[in-house]
């Protein structure tokens, strides 16, 4: 008996069936004498499909209406599901972000979670209800609906568990758990049982796209236990949780690649601006995250500068970066054939020669590797795109990665 947080991605409610078929698993939670409260995302590609119909309307969309519009998703996903548990006999209700107590700040589409206010969840589940809460959304001090970024249900789920202090945030996906390596790309990927947190936020934040990074911090800060599994089948899943030091033998626990990434060059850009600050200040200002740095100079007055942006950030920097520009003379390149490959493993820390491995494992491949970064538990190349999936590969079978005992 405890309170458990599912969460299940739009694939998982995609259609009657598969929402039935959630609404039985939610019930044997239930019928085990938990507390059960579920975030739901929007049903398949419905978030695809209404900014899709918002951009056929208008080439600019004001972000507020974007959210009234893209948190319209989630609300079908509740109710339905709703429906669907009340079929099977078992009290239930559905709650919008704004009812469920989602406080977020005023970042329009991207706006972060200041506070779950868990009152009505609370006084719902006392009432034996199963308590339904929209993925992904929220509302401001001054009731204006906002969404959470790509993915955010995930990141709903975690705070409504971290709120609730519950035993376990469940999330349901259409894939097992989490891999060393993208299985489509890797034949013999396999599934890891457990990953700590900071390895799990490197490999979300690389591209591993099976949670958002911004749920994993909040697992991490509120020692959340997350259990990502397939909404599908039985199979085990991966346990993200808090690791021991003596527990980080391996030094390599997955590969990740990041194919949704841009670099951009700024080239001889006179030294007094202080592109760094200059530049990466103003990336902030628009919210544009910015990830590989490299700068160096360039000529006696002048430096170069090269980063990588998301490539659906690109336009929006370039734009951001020819104000700064002015009348200069520098040049600025965009390069969006680029891909991000990173090895991630918290034994890294310990173990010298790891990034050496894998660039030797990248040359023997012939791929060329334009920018590097590195942290304690992670090494990442930026590679042309077109070679990417073979570079995943490379290093997959460099650290043996497919091995069960390793
Ligand atoms: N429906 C939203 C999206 O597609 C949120 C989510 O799925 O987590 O990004
Ligand atoms: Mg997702």
């Amino acid at each position: 008996m405890g309170i458990v947080v599912q969460k299940y991605g739009g694939t998982s409610v995609a259609g009657p069936e598969r929402i039935k078929n959630v609404a039985q698993r939610v019930c044997r939670a239930a019928e085990a004498g938990n507390q059960v409260v579920v975030v739901v995302s929007a049903q398949g590609d419905t978030t695809d499909r209404l900014l899709d119909m918002a951009y056929t309307i208008s080439p600019d969309p004001p972000k507020r209406e974007l959210d009234m519009l893209l948190a319209t998703g989630e609300q079908i996903s509740i109710s339905l599901l709703a429906m669907a548990i009340d079929t099977l006999g078992h009290k239930v209700i559905s709650l919008t972000g704004a009812q469920g107590g989602i406080l977020t700040d005023e970042r329009h589409t991207k706006a972060k979670i200041r506070e779950v206010n868990a009152e009505r969840i609370v006084a719902e589940l006392e009432r034996g209800c199963i308590v339904i809460v929209a993925g992904f959304q929220g509302i401001t001090p001054s009731n204006d609906i906002t969404t959470l970024g790509r993915g955010g249900s995930d990141t709903t789920a975690v705070a409504v568990a971290a709120a609730l202090k519950a035993d376990i945030c469940e999330i349901y996906t259409d894939v097992s758990g989490v891999y060393t390596a993208d299985p489509r790309i890797v034949a013999d990927a396999r599934l890891l049982p457990k990953v700590g947190y900071d390895e799990m936020l490197e490999l979300a934040s690389l591209g591993a796209l099976i949670l958002q990074p911004r749920a994993v911090e909040v697992a991490a800060i509120y020692g959340v236990p997350l259990h990502v599994r397939s909404s599908f089948s039985d199979s085990p899943g991966t346990i993200v949780r808090e690791v021991k030091d003596m527990e980080k033998v391996v030094s390599v626990t997955g590969v990740a690649s990041d194919d949704n990434c841009a670099q951009i060059v700024l080239l001889g850009v006179p030294r007094h601006l202080n592109a760094l600050q200059l530049v990466f200040g103003m990336l902030a200002e628009d919210g544009i995250n910015v990830d590989m740095i490299v700068k160096a100079q360039s000529g006696p007055n002048t430096d170069n500068l090269s980063f990588t942006v998301q490539r659906n950030d690109l336009k929006a920097a370039l734009s951001a970066i020819k104000q700064l520009q002015g009348a200069d003379e520098w040049k600025i390149l965009a390069n969006e054939d680029v891909a991000k490959v990173s090895i991630v493993g918290a034994g890294m820390m310990t173990n010298p020669g790891v990034a050496a491995e894998m660039f030797d494992a990248l040359a023997n491949e012939g791929i060329p590797v334009e920018l590097v970064t590195t942290s304690e538990i992670k090494v990442s190349c930026l590679v042309p795109r077109d070679l990417y999936k073979a570079a995943v590969a490379a290093c997959h079978r460099r650290f043996c990665l497919s091995d069960t005992n390793s």
